[in-house]
């Protein structure tokens, strides 16, 4: 780690340099090659706020930030204020050993907006503010999602033109035009400069259209084109929100994560290489930064090497975040969402469930791998090493404090934190005609599956008492998966070494989550005696192998009541905030 430190000397110097050249006029007026510059919106309307237009010295204003003993918000009348959007915590810059304040360097956030932030234009707009606030204390990289919706429609314009259905796929490019159209329209005020986002968004939808008639003529949508289509909604989110920006003052250039993310060519679901990642983002953004500009980076996508598109996954854009914030050390990553950072349980499913203030990794990572939609399962994996930060905050409450995950989370952080849920599975039962025979049955059973191959959704559980193996695994993968396992136990079912192998189609996993979780005595037992008030029956039970979690299986039919009935029982919501131990 000593060459990023000394890359952060070096760093605050040329800042210092370049932001005290930046008197107000020139940031109001320097162009970008994006096209999206500051400039006054309305007369009288400047690029003032910017901590940029601004030609005191950086050291100084950073100055008033990190003296205050609660959080300020530097403003050109002198004045600090708590900041609307930033609690006391959140502000507090990492000091760099044997700075002066002179040159404390300012932090830099990467902050994260997921669909239904940059949902329509009213929303974006939101954004713009929370980023302008942003910009007055630290360095911002932002990274978007495509518009809420955006990606199912491309994912099915894909489906559409393996079908061969060109009337289907021009309507979806044609709604998806008119979308962006639509927020362009509100968000940007000069003619030219909507011309210039007009003829983006028209550009890249007519890029979808021809990548689908291609595929069409091939009689062939490969894994390739549908993550080109897939990408596009995040290209068409990132221009528009540069423009939202630029029209409110902020410097700022939209950024293809194509230039950036480097990784492996595993289409749908590729994995970043970091190191040539974090090469690309300190070639490409660190000098934006410097400048003071805000780099606005496509999430979801990257490319591979040879600069093949690929997606990270479905629901990864939080993943890009994460991706970036490690990319180029920051100081804290945040994920701006449509809920109060992360809850006691889905607030969609379980009306009472309440925002958790601080999680440690390990509880956010457990929570994600086991269906909480509000994290992507893989962001927590960029920011561990590093020890950065992550907060999940609210667009649309930004001045609640959401929820900040670090290495140890909340120093009371023992016992039950989250109950998760997730769906689309399928439970296999094997069940061996003599308990001592449960061993060997479960070694094959395993290998079988190994070599279907299929991921199990749960670590099988068995016990010397039990003559039963239950096997979850995703929905899609059941009729396969049972039918290898036929396969395997022919024999042994024709002469009753194994009684039966069962399948239960649409089954759900219901998960309680909490680092030292076994220090919360009886809580299977709690839970279970819960779900049997509700008369839900539990088809199978494991704990997870870290031993911070416990999953109940039950009827997905089950699911939500399921949920609603462990979440009263182990009372979260009273001990969330306070993450006292059951
Ligand atoms: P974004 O588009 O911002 O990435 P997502 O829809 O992917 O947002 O994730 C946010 C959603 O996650 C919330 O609206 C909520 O319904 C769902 N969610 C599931 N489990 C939780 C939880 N434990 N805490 C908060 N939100 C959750
Ligand atoms: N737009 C992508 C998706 O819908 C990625 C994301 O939003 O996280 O899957
Ligand atoms: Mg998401």
């Amino acid at each position: 780690m000593s060459e990023p430190s000394r890359g952060r000397a070096e760093r605050v110097e040329l800042r210092n340099k370049v932001n005290s050249e930046f008197g107000s006029e020139r940031a109001a007026a320097y162009p970008r090659e994006s096209g999206f510059s500051a400039r006054p919106l309305h007369s009288g309307v400047h690029a003032v706020e910017s901590p940029f237009a601004s030609a005191e010295p950086l050291g100084k204003r950073r100055l008033h930030a990190s003296s205050a003993s609660h959080a300020t918000n530097p403003r050109s009348d002198g004045n600090a204020r708590t900041s609307e959007f930033y609690p006391a915590h959140v502000l507090h810059p990492r000091v760099i050993h044997g700075q002066t304040h002179e040159n404390v360097k300012k932090p830099l956030r990467v902050m994260k907006f997921g669909g239904t932030s940059v949902g329509d234009a009213s929303c974006m707009q939101r954004v713009v503010e929370i980023v302008r606030a942003a910009t007055r204390e630290s360095d911002v990289v932002v990274v978007v999602s495509a518009m809420s919706g955006v990606t199912n429609k491309l994912v099915e314009a894909g489906n559409q033109a393996d079908a061969g259905n060109r009337e289907s796929v021009a309507a979806i490019f044609e709604e998806l035009r008119q979308r962006h159209e639509t927020a362009a329209n509100v968000l940007i005020s000069s003619h030219e400069k909507r011309q210039t986002i007009v003829q983006t968004i028209q550009a890249r939808v007519q890029e979808g259209a021809r990548l689908c008639e291609d595929a069409i003529q091939r009689r062939e949508v490969s894994a390739q084109v549908r993550d080109a289509i897939a990408g596009l909604g995040e290209r068409l989110s990132a221009p528009l929100v540069a423009a939202a920006l630029a029209e409110r003052g902020v410097l700022c250039e939209a950024i293809e994560a194509t230039e950036l993310v480097v990784t492996d060519s595993r289409h749908g679901a590729a994995e970043p290489f970091m190191d040539l990642t974090r090469e690309r983002c300190e070639a490409r953004l660190r000098p934006l930064l410097l400048q003071g500009l805000v780099a606005v980076v496509t999430g979801f996508i990257g490319a591979t090497v040879e600069g093949v598109p690929t997606t990270l996954g479905r629901n990864s854009s939080d993943f890009s975040g994460t991706i970036m914030g490690a990319a180029l050390d920051a100081d804290e990553v945040i994920l701006w969402t449509d809920v109060d950072g992360i809850l006691t349980a889905d607030p969609r499913l379980v009306p009472g469930a309440s925002s958790i203030l601080e999680m440690s990794y390990r509880d956010a990572s457990d929570l994600a791998d086991l269906g909480a939609k509000v994290l992507h399962p893989k962001t927590m994996h960029a920011l561990m090493l590093q020890g950065i930060p992550l907060a999940i905050r609210n667009t649309f409450a930004p001045e609640r404090p959401g929820t900040k995950i670090t290495s140890d989370g909340s120093s009371s952080g023992a016992g039950v934190r989250a109950v998760a849920s997730s769906n689309d599975a399928a439970l296999i039962t094997v069940r061996a005609a003599k308990v001592s025979d449960t061993p060997d049955v479960l070694r094959r059973a395993l290998a079988t599956i190994a070599g279907v191959p299929v991921e199990l959704r749960l670590a099988p559980q068995y016990s010397t008492a039990q003559d039963e193996i239950s096997l979850v695994v995703p929905s899609a993968a059941a009729a396969t998966t049972l039918h290898a396992l036929r396969k395997e136990f022919t024999s042994d079912l024709a002469c009753g070494i194994i009684r039966a192998l069962a399948l239960e189609s649409d089954v759900a996993l219901v998960t309680v989550i909490g680092e030292k979780l076994f220090g919360a005595g009886g809580l299977v037992g709690r839970v279970l005696h819960a779900l049997g008030c509700e008369d839900i029956t539990v088809l199978a039970r494991s704990q997870g192998t870290s031993r911070s979690s416990f999953t109940f299986v039950v009827a997905q039919r089950d699911m939500k009541a399921a949920l609603v009935a462990a979440h009263l029982q182990l009372q979260l919501t009273a001990s969330a905030a306070s993450g006292r131990s059951l």
